[in-house]
């Protein structure tokens, strides 16, 4: 179902209250590490501020449960000052009268930033009277936090139950990103998914596998289907409980008519650490006491030569612990193959992101998503109760 976006509204002379995902990274001194996030809801608070509303930023950040100067938006704030290039208002607190008076002085084209939502515990639990007290601060609400819309919060779901309620532009965009890969792909569609384990990405598996033409698997995860397939894979990460599904999901493949391709041969260490001997071997050849930790050479060609012939990919998942230098040649092989292809390309998940970004490549994908846990459940088909909540188009 499609949702209304702030384009199907008029905005001018109201007040607009938009939830956006600033949970941003911090170090120790709670200087910002990666303004990613804030930077991908500008488009949607400068087009408010541009048609006319007052608009009322809210986000959370971390997971405190109370009040906690750990975690107060304050850096947050200067960096959207910085970035819009205006002063904002930015009040003490996300509900309450003071936040009330403050929010009655706005003019149109004001923008104010909440503080961290998460102070109070009726947040998270979707408190129907905490939800009134937000949604009371404005007359329509916007929700752009495509990072947090699989969880049904106050600032979520709670507040559109009182408001007009519509998707921001970075909302928009991940829905069109996501959504049109899944459901009217340009073939052929392959997805490429790896990372540590079947076990959390087996309803994403299930749900991709009745629409790709082609899913290559690499990661952790691959291990158990090369196990289920009779290979010994010496001391690598291995599911002996997934093995059964392994082999019915490469039984549904086969009855599909969807190719699964394994790796034929990976890096092995003799230990998972970047300092560890290693070197490639055919995956009919894994040492006893080994363990695979990237795709091999001839997986990372048979993959670019796979992808090279599709029109639309999605990526989730890296190839190999890429966090370890000497082994993040696989993930990145992939990562260019892709870009090199030319197809469609669309990467989810919160390390697969990490990854593209680290590897230079971000730009080169048609859309990176910004929802780490988000993009996981839209891709195993769940509807996400920050959009379910929006008003239907
Ligand atoms: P995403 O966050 O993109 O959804 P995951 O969280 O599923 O990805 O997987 C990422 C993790 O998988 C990384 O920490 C990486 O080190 C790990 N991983 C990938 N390949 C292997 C492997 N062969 N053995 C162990 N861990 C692996
Ligand atoms: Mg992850």
């Amino acid at each position: 179902m499609t949702k209304k976006t702030i384009d199907d509204i008029d905005v001018r002379g109201k007040r607009v209250l938009v939830r956006v995902d600033f949970n941003v990274p911090q170090d120790d001194d709670g200087k910002i590490t990666d303004d990613t996030r804030i930077r991908a809801s500008l488009p949607t608070i400068n087009a408010l501020v541009e048609r006319g509303a007052a608009v009322i930023v809210m986000s959370h950040l971390g997971r405190p449960t109370r009040p906690d100067p750990l975690y107060v938006m304050a850096p947050i704030a200067d960096r959207l000052e910085e970035l819009l290039g205006r002063a904002i208002a930015f009040p003490p607190d996300s509900i309450g009268p003071d936040v009330a008076s403050m929010v009655a002085e706005m003019q149109p084209g004001d923008v104010m930033l909440l503080e961290n939502l998460r102070f109070y515990p009726q947040e998270e639990a979707n408190d129907p009277d905490h939800a009134r007290a937000l949604a009371s601060l404005a007359d329509v609400y916007v929700n752009d936090a495509f990072g947090s819309a699989h969880r049904a919060h106050a600032s979520t779901t709670g507040v559109a139950a009182y408001l007009p309620a519509v998707s921001g532009l970075l909302m928009q965009r991940e829905l069109a990103a996501l959504g049109g890969a899944l459901d009217n792909p340009e073939r052929p569609f392959a997805a490429v998914i790896g990372g540590a384990k079947v076990s959390t990405k087996l309803a994403v598996l299930q749900h991709l596998l009745a629409r790709v033409d082609l899913l290559l698997i690499g990661g952790g995860m691959a291990n158990t289907f090369l196990r289920a397939q009779g290979y010994d894979v010496g001391a690598s990460l291995l599911e002996p409980d997934l093995l059964d599904t392994a082999r019915e999901l490469l039984a549904e493949a086969k009855k599909r008519g969807t190719q699964i391709v394994l790796p034929d041969d990976a890096v092995v260490a003799e230990r998972v650490s970047p300092d560890a001997a290693h070197r490639a071997v055919d995956i009919a050849e894994i040492p006893n006491d080994w363990a695979i930790v990237d795709i091999g050479p001839k997986t990372q060609a048979l993959y670019a030569r796979a992808l090279a012939t599709c029109k639309t990919v999605l990526w989730n998942g890296p190839m190999g612990v890429f966090e370890m230098a000497p082994f993040a040649e696989g993930t990145r092989a992939v990562a260019q193959a892709i870009a090199d292809s030319g197809a469609t390309s669309v990467v989810g998940g919160g390390d697969s992101v990490a990854a593209v970004e680290e590897l230079g490549l971000a730009n080169r994908m048609s859309h990176v998503s910004t929802g780490g846990g988000a993009a996981l459940e839209f891709l195993e088909g769940r509807t996400l109760p920050g959009v379910a909540a929006l008003d239907d188009a």
